[in-house]
């Protein structure tokens, strides 16, 4: 059945109406209303997704790929069904160029090890940005210690955007990876990354975007994009947690060696030789998060059967909507002014430790994040801590905002006193 967000594709946005198809939302926390402001750590799940993991669970539970009975193939079916849905929702060109992991982080990291082992040697260079996250640096950094490879880093100016000019002087003869990220998590800034990959391939350096944050708000076209691995999270586009996708492109795929050993991913097996699986299988090792990447193909079809147009103007009016409104209080200052922005306003307020505010609103019923995000590096760019990050999906509202930024007013009045 299809959601109600999909009952007609209009100009404007209904968010009541997107709200119905998401349970959790009716929760209340401390008896108030919940407002979920934490979209960017992980998102709500429409009952589709829920129903369908207890679908698998109760009608056609069983292992896949190696049974002849009726419950293995059904399983086996929906699950390679994914595959190719995953495939259309990025628009790869063939479904062999999916692999299934766990997130983002073990994308980054089956990369880092496999391809990087194999192509990146001592004297190396490899560019990041200043404003990844850590699943985003420390794999890089690994390698970096372990092969003597250099890491550089693309630096931001005061309002979080990337200095394109200072990526293009970081390039180098010996340069031979180049990750980012599509969309910031703690600062919501959206990078020209098709800019960095057709300057990165006029040197013929493979780059990597991560897509932890950009699927959800946005449309991706790896083919378009030109990217050569891309990196995403099912739990923040409504699937579950636990799965997610890395894309690269087929011949280097098949060119890189197995990142972990065991079942499914070998040919063959025999102490004299072991032969490996062909790709997308070499890199799934062991019995595969079955249930989450059936319940994770029924989140594609979610997000496939919104008009997403409509939801990327009704989420950059509630960014604009909660930042201007915060803007005009004194002592807020807002951490992430680009021109080029998704769904995520941090902030701090001068005088008031960003934990302690969140923990006041908190008492709310109001969900905010608070710390460095895992993008210590871009905490340590703006010299703070930390920051108080709201992130927004279509099923949020200017009312809850509202209410978040009164909020905000008696945090400052509480606690700013006993400072
Ligand atoms: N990259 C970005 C930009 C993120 O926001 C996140 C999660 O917050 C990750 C990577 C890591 O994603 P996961 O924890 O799902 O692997």
């Amino acid at each position: 059945m299809l959601p109600d967000t999909a009952i007609e594709k209009k100009t404007t946005f209904d968010p009541q109406k997107a709200r119905r198809d998401f349970p959790l939302l009716k929760q209340t926390a401390y008896g108030k209303p919940l407002i979920y402001f934490d979209n960017a750590a992980t998102s709500q799940k429409p009952q589709m997704v829920i129903d369908e993991l207890t679908k698998y669970y109760t009608e056609y539970n069983a292992n896949i790929h190696r049974g002849v009975h009726y419950l293995s193939q059904k399983a086996s079916q929906e699950f390679d069904d994914v595959r190719v849905k995953a495939q259309q929702f990025i628009n790869a060109q063939s479904q062999k160029e999916i692999v299934f992991v766990r997130g983002t982080t073990e994308a980054i990291n089956l990369v880092a090890s496999s391809y990087g082992r194999k192509n990146i040697s001592a004297g190396d260079e490899i560019i990041i940005s200043a404003m990844e996250h850590h699943s985003n640096i420390v794999p890089w950094q690994m390698l970096c210690e372990e092969k003597k490879v250099v890491l550089k880093v693309i630096p931001m100016n005061d309002n979080g955007e990337l200095l394109i000019d200072e990526f293009e002087k970081l390039i180098s003869p010996k340069t031979k990876f180049i990750a980012v990220v599509h969309i910031s998590n703690s600062l919501g800034t959206i990078n020209p990354v098709k800019q960095i990959i057709v300057k990165a391939h006029q040197h013929n350096i493979p780059v990597l975007v991560d897509g932890a944050q950009s699927v959800v708000h946005t449309p991706v076209d790896v083919q378009e994009l030109d990217c050569d691995f891309f990196a995403f999270s099912g739990h923040k586009m409504f699937g579950p947690t636990g799965i997610g996708c890395l894309y690269g492109k087929l011949h280097l795929l098949e060119d890189m060696p197995p990142y972990q050993g065991g079942g499914e991913m070998i040919h063959s097996v025999s102490f004299a030789k072991t032969t490996y699986n062909e790709v997308p299988f070499k890199f799934e090792a062991g019995t595969p998060n079955i249930a989450d990447v059936i319940a994770l193909g029924t989140a594609f079809d979610y997000i496939q059967s919104l008009n997403r147009k409509a939801i990327a103007d009704y989420e950059s009016e509630l960014t604009e909507y909660a930042s201007a409104k915060l803007k005009d209080i004194e002592s807020i200052r807002l951490i992430g002014t680009a021109k080029e922005k998704a769904s995520v306003v941090s902030f701090i307020i001068e005088g008031v430790n960003a934990l302690d505010a969140g923990m006041y609103l908190d008492t709310m019923g109001i969900a905010v994040r608070t710390g460095h995000h895992c993008t210590e590096p871009v905490m340590d760019r703006f010299k703070i801590p930390g920051t108080i990050r709201a992130s927004f999906l279509f099923y949020n509202t200017k009312e809850e905002i509202d209410v978040m930024v009164e909020g905000v007013k008696k945090a400052i009045a509480l606690l700013k006193k006993k400072n």
